[in-house]
């Protein structure tokens, strides 16, 4: 379908990614440029443009997204301290339209982000 986003191509294995976890919701892994030496992304199978279009039928799926979120990070041995980011709108950041939850770890973070 030529319409996919970038991240359901990833969900269907026609691009390649280090994947961490995978269930029926959601998928997880590593971001091709990482901003921490651990950078993963949890991605909603539903491609839910961005979290503001999000509706209330969607709140397990958000709860899911974030305790996976955890999990990958406890399991890459960062239980104790990651920062999760959702970039909501271009202004924002948000440069991939398919929402997904930023998993960073190993390094120290700032307060308030840039
Ligand atoms: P955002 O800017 O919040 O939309 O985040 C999109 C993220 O997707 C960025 O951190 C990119 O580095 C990441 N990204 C883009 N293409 C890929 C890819 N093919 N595999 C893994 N991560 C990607």
């Amino acid at each position: 379908m030529a319409n996919k986003t970038l991240f359901e191509r990833i969900i269907a294995r026609e691009i390649p990614a280090s994947i961490l976890y995978e269930d029926t919701r959601c998928i997880a892994f590593g971001d091709i440029n990482p901003q921490a030496p651990f950078h993963a992304l949890v991605v909603p199978v539903k491609p839910i443009p961005k979290l503001s279009e999000s509706t209330a039928a969607d709140a397990e799926l958000l709860g899911h997204l974030l305790q996976v979120a955890a999990r990958i990070a406890a399991e890459a041995g960062y239980a104790g301290a990651f920062r999760l980011a959702i970039n909501n709108g271009a202004e924002a950041g948000q440069t991939v339209f398919h929402l997904h939850v930023h998993v960073l770890a190993g390094r120290p973070f700032l307060w308030p982000p840039g």
